[in-house]
């Protein structure tokens, strides 16, 4: 069976990070810091990184003049095409956040969309058959207008957060529609529903388009729902966590790389690429900003793998 092509949008950013205490500051190697600002991330960094490691992987968003050469060719050395990727005369987009003392959650500070305020994404002509759409976490707009752009897609994922569900909530509610699989973290699940129990959220988000979805949550790991039933798979619980920055994304890129690799995103496909998924977002938070993906390679991803099953392997009786 051959692998299915894969189209990620989202953002490429600077973010500005604070965490509560301090941890290894990847510039100075043996030192620490707790505050880091001009890291290179967005969820389109993050998501592509993370899949390229199951399929080559082409990208859609745009960068400002100042964002670094040296990053979009670290993606191209991964087989990311990034010919999609367009530079406009401005400032890249910035995100600022603060992690609160449980390194979990966390407090956007500031948003400044910069280059991305005026952005139409035109995919280039090579781009338009691929298979495997992963709409990462961007205005809900841009979204829909990648999907337009897209002949055929065979499965369409897509990522959002709070900042879109409250203020574009009518975009929204029309990609929704239009997409196979959601991927949301609880918090968000409650704000989109407007239910604050997680399985009754979680069934009224099915009636509104997507057919199966996938609530992130946290350290607690994660709950897919679809017709077929509920899964829950646990996260990898590591003794060091450097940045939560891009678990979500990298999460998001290890299930569309391992879905694309299987050809069908059937409720067993599904199981098993959402232990994919936790398991590449295990690798992310190790390292502040995109350090614990940029050299992640597949079988990295399948030792995790291992050691997540036996997370829930019940062993026999005696
Ligand atoms: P995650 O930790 O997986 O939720 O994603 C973190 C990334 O999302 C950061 O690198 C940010 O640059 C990016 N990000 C934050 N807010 C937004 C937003 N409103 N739209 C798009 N990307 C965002």
């Amino acid at each position: 069976m051959s692998t299915s092509k894969i189209l990620i949008v989202g953002s490429m950013a600077f973010d500005d990070l604070q965490f509560p205490m301090p941890v290894p500051d990847p510039s100075r190697p043996g030192e620490t810091g707790d505050t880091f600002d001009d890291v290179v991330g967005g969820s389109a960094t993050y998501a592509s990184l993370a899949a390229s490691c199951y399929a080559p992987v082409r990208i859609v968003a745009v960068v400002g003049d100042d964002f670094p050469k040296a990053m979009l060719e670290q993606l191209g050395r991964r087989r990311i095409d990034t010919t999609g990727v367009e530079r406009a005369a401005g400032l890249t987009f910035r995100w600022k956040g603060r992690y609160r003392p449980d390194m979990v959650g966390r407090d956007t500070l500031d948003t400044q969309l910069n280059v991305f305020a005026d952005f139409r994404p035109k995919l280039p002509d090579h781009y338009r058959d691929t298979e495997v759409v992963l709409l990462g976490n961007i205005h809900p707009a841009l979204q829909l207008e990648v999907l337009d752009q897209v002949s055929s897609p065979q499965l369409v994922i897509a990522d959002t957060m709070d900042f879109w569900i409250s203020g574009e909530a009518e975009t929204l509610a029309a990609l929704l529609k239009r997409i196979d699989v959601l991927v949301i973290n609880d918090e968000e699940a409650r704000l989109l529903s407007g239910i604050h129990n997680i399985v009754r959220a979680a069934k009224d988000i099915l009636t509104r388009g997507p057919d199966k979805l996938i609530i992130k949550r946290g350290e607690h790991g994660s709950l897919y729902f679809d017709d077929d039933g509920i899964f829950a798979a646990p996260a990898l619980p590591l003794e060091t966590v450097a940045d939560p920055t891009g678990a979500g994304d990298s999460f998001a890129g290890g299930l569309v790389g391992y879905l694309a690799c299987q050809g069908n995103a059937r409720h067993t496909t599904m199981r098993h690429a959402i232990v994919h998924g936790t398991a590449t977002a295990s690798h992310c938070v190790q390292a502040v900003g995109t350090g614990g993906l940029a050299n992640l390679e597949l079988n990295h991803v399948e030792q995790r793998v291992k050691e997540i099953r036996e997370l829930y392997y019940l062993g026999e009786l005696p």
